[in-house]
């Protein structure tokens, strides 16, 4: 079943659309009319499982069932911003706009532009960036909330008990998170290999945690990759048999989906 496709830069517009707050002022994208539909939202939470794209979900969704009910409702493909690495498409996430106009090819870059987090906070609201030490989540996106998202702990466990603690104490308006097991377990791998859905079934499993939490904390959760991954042909013993970065569609199409209470 082909599905409509949508930017990348899209996502951040529809968070603000969804909070009734102004886009960034660097926006690109439109907002998804499909997401925005569902109305307003007085929290949005983003859980991004690092890497999922459409490749491998079209491989492996029958061991995510619980990501297969929330797609029954609601899914879109969406285009990652090039080049299809992770720093670049969640800036683009939280700005709407593509590298030349957000100005983050690293983790350790600063935005050239006004965030997400700028725009809930001028509205006089909270956000929250979660993911661990060493990943973008923590590293990029973290520093750049109110409330501190960095977690220690190597485990996407860990993350998603942060992202809860934090909907259901702080209540920010909006949280962005990152999954980073999903893309390391990729790369070691390779995406086609059945020996990925060990890691799928654990990361469908903290997904239906996550809704049930996010939802009771009144979030609107949306599931969007940054980008994708593709095979490395003939790897080397002991070598890498997942990449990404092009701007093959491999690469750059990923699931979104999105449920509410
Ligand atoms: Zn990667």
């Amino acid at each position: 079943m082909s599905r409509p496709i949508v930017e990348m830069t899209s996502i951040a517009p529809t968070v603000s659309a969804l909070l009734g707050l102004p886009a960034p002022s660097s926006c690109r994208g439109a907002p998804i009319a499909e997401i925005v539909a569902g109305g307003p939202a007085e929290r949005v939470a983003i859980v991004a499982p690092d890497a999922l794209g459409e490749y491998a979900w079209g491989l492996w969704q029958s061991a995510m069932p619980f990501m297969q009910s929330l797609h029954a409702r609601h899914s879109l493909t969406v285009r990652s911003v090039m080049p299809s690495i992770t720093p670049v498409n969640f800036a683009a996430m939280v700005t709407g706009t593509d590298r030349a106009g957000h100005g983050i090819g690293t983790w350790r870059d600063a935005f050239a532009c006004e965030t997400l987090f700028d725009v809930v906070r001028r509205a006089g609201g909270r956000s929250a960036g979660v993911g661990m030490r060493g990943y973008t989540g923590g590293e990029l996106l973290a520093p750049r909330g109110d409330i501190p998202g960095r977690v220690e702990e190597h485990a996407d466990d860990a993350v998603a008990d942060r992202v809860l603690a934090i909907a259901r104490t702080e209540q920010p308006r909006f949280i962005i998170a990152q999954l980073g097991c999903v893309d390391d377990t990729f790369h070691a791998l390779g995406p086609s290999s059945p020996d990925v859905v060990p890691m799928l079934r654990g990361t469908d499993a903290r997904y239906r945690r996550l809704a049930d939490g996010l939802l009771a904390a009144g979030y609107v959760m949306i599931v969007v990759s940054d980008h994708g991954q593709h095979d490395i042909p003939n790897p080397p013993p002991g070598g890498k048999r997942g990449t990404h970065g092009t701007d093959s569609d491999q690469d750059c199409l990923v699931p979104c989906t999105w449920t509410r209470a």
